[in-house]
């Protein structure tokens, strides 16, 4: 005697769902999670909540430093080539990344300048990281 499946009532089942222990066919199992296709549908939601979660805390923090880092190098060498081109009267900027949040400030008499070209950098590597950052989601939903 065989048993139908319980989801759709039509094949016969051939597995038992690990998290409601009905009888299914293959067709409404999930042999990946080995739950029907019932249970599968709650564990999408909770592993979609779970990466959304997991996305603010560890990649955010994580990108924001690897993007601090990138930017306090860049300001290191917008000193060195400011220091190259005046050698007479040094100018620099320096950038801060604390957080999210950016201090910047410049000394010298192209201080200015650079300050201006810094933002623009920041600017441009802010636009990156926010491109950067919507793909990496994008690929975790359809993964
Ligand atoms: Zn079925
Ligand atoms: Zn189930």
């Amino acid at each position: 005697m065989t048993v139908l499946c319980e989801l759709c009532g039509k094949r016969s089942a051939k597995y038992v769902c690990q998290e409601c222990g009905r009888r299914v066919c293959q067709y409404c199992f999930n042999t990946y999670y080995e739950v029907c296709s019932n249970c599968l549908k709650n564990i999408g939601e909770r592993a979609e909540l779970l990466s959304i979660e997991e996305g603010i805390n560890v990649d955010w923090m994580l990108k924001f430093v690897i993007i601090g880092f990138v930017i306090m190098f860049l300001g290191m060498v917008i000193i060195t080539l400011a220091s190259l081109m005046t050698v007479s009267d040094a100018s620099g900027t320096f950038f801060i990344f604390i957080g999210p949040i950016p201090i910047i400030f410049g000394y010298g008499p192209h201080a200015s300048y650079l300050l201006i070209l810094s933002i623009l950098i920041f600017v441009i590597f802010l636009f990156l990281f926010f491109y950067w950052y919507k793909q990496g989601s994008a690929e975790k939903i359809e993964a």
